[in-house]
């Protein structure tokens, strides 16, 4: 069984930084300011995440790393975060079968902080005569997550990782994601026994500012900005509607785009795409946007497209499993059409 368990986590955990993004999520879900990230050896050896949100209850440490049940549902008072990031409960659970998880954390009515380690979706049992886990201990508001020596039983995917400095330049990317799309939190990454971060965002920053610091000017002045939504918002809705405002309320999607003008022109073109906040991979609507450029591009020039969309969860494909990197969602051709549709536009009225 525990085989079984070693190669589904390994389904979702395919490598460092893989495991970084749904930790990164965990973080921003508990409303973290500010998120620290330690690296060693590409994050194989130590991949440790430190934030400073809402922190786990002591309650809740014996089942954290339980896969996702009934028990775990019903225990964990936030399912604020089905809507959000959409509930799983399989991350903490699934590295816990591929690396040695350790987790620090103190929420604000706690007096002392809490340590626990978990193996194979449990807490570590302390050895015989010694208290077991949690254990309490020093430490701030907010929780570490320390991952070690991940895929350490899972030999096939320890050696379908790359070099140490390539893993770490995931790590890296999937961060600097994260920060464009969360300016207001402040990240920082470091190797582990380095003086000086590789990355280092402030807080309240925007947007742009933060595509500024993390890729360079060359992108950030040659950046357009459009924020739009479906044709009708729920509240424009008349009053005798109201009895359809479920299916209005369906259709309803929002969204924000930054991205670059004509007169920037990469080899290769960089998307952001964050769908409910979730860095997410769709490639038809990436071949949509590169359509739109090749009319304002010369051959072989790509942009730079930050876009964020709102959609209402349950138009999403929550099924979609982690391994699957594309997401699906309602009416993806419509709402495809009309972010290809605003940003043609901008770029036209742009040149003219
Ligand atoms: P999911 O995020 O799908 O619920 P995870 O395994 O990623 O599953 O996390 C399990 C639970 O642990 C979360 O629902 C959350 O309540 C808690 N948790 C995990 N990481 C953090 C964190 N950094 N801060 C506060 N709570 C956390
Ligand atoms: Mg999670």
């Amino acid at each position: 069984e525990s085989l079984i368990n070693r190669i589904a986590a390994g389904e979702i955990i395919h490598r460092p930084a893989s495991a970084l993004k749904e930790l990164l999520e965990n973080c921003l879900d508990a409303g973290s300011t500010s998120i620290r990230v330690t690296v060693k050896d590409g994050g194989m050896k130590l991949l440790q995440i430190q934030d400073n949100g809402c922190g786990i209850r002591k309650a809740d440490l014996p089942i954290l790393a339980e896969r996702f049940t009934t028990s775990k549902l019903s225990t964990f008072s936030d399912l604020s975060r089905i809507t959000t990031y959409g509930f799983r409960g399989e991350a903490l659970a699934s590295i816990s079968h591929v690396a040695h998880l350790s987790v620090v954390t103190k929420t604000k009515t706690e007096t002392c902080a809490w340590k626990a380690h978990y193996l194979d979706g449990a807490l570590v049992e302390g050895k015989p005569g010694q208290t077991p886990d949690p254990k309490p201990c020093a430490g701030n508001d907010g929780t570490t997550i320390i991952i070690e020596d991940l895929f350490y039983n899972t030999p096939t995917r320890l050696s379908a990782l790359r070099s140490t400095s390539e893993e770490y330049s995931r790590i890296l990317d999937v961060i600097t994601k994260y920060a464009v799309h969360n300016p207001k939190v402040s990240f920082v990454c470091k190797k582990a026994g380095s003086p000086s971060p590789d990355l280092s965002t402030p807080s309240s920053s925007e947007i742009p500012q933060a595509i500024r610091l993390l890729y360079g000017h060359s992108i950030a002045k040659d950046l357009l900005h459009a924020a739009f939504s479906s044709k009708k918002k729920p509240e424009d809705e008349d009053e005798d509607m109201e009895e359809d405002s479920g299916t209005h309320d369906r259709e309803s999607w929002a969204a924000e785009a930054h991205f670059t003008n004509a007169n920037y022109q990469s080899k290769k073109m960089i998307f952001l795409l964050f769908i409910n906040h979730r860095l997410v991979e769709s490639s038809r609507m990436k071949r949509a946007l590169e359509a739109v450029y090749s009319g304002v591009l010369p051959k072989g020039a790509s942009p730079f497209i930050y876009l964020s969309l709102q959609i209402n969860p349950r138009d999403v494909d929550v099924n979609v499993h982690p391994t699957k990197k594309e997401v699906h969602f309602l009416n993806e051709d419509g709402i495809t059409d009309q972010i290809s549709d605003t940003l043609q536009r901008s770029l036209a009225s742009q040149s003219n």
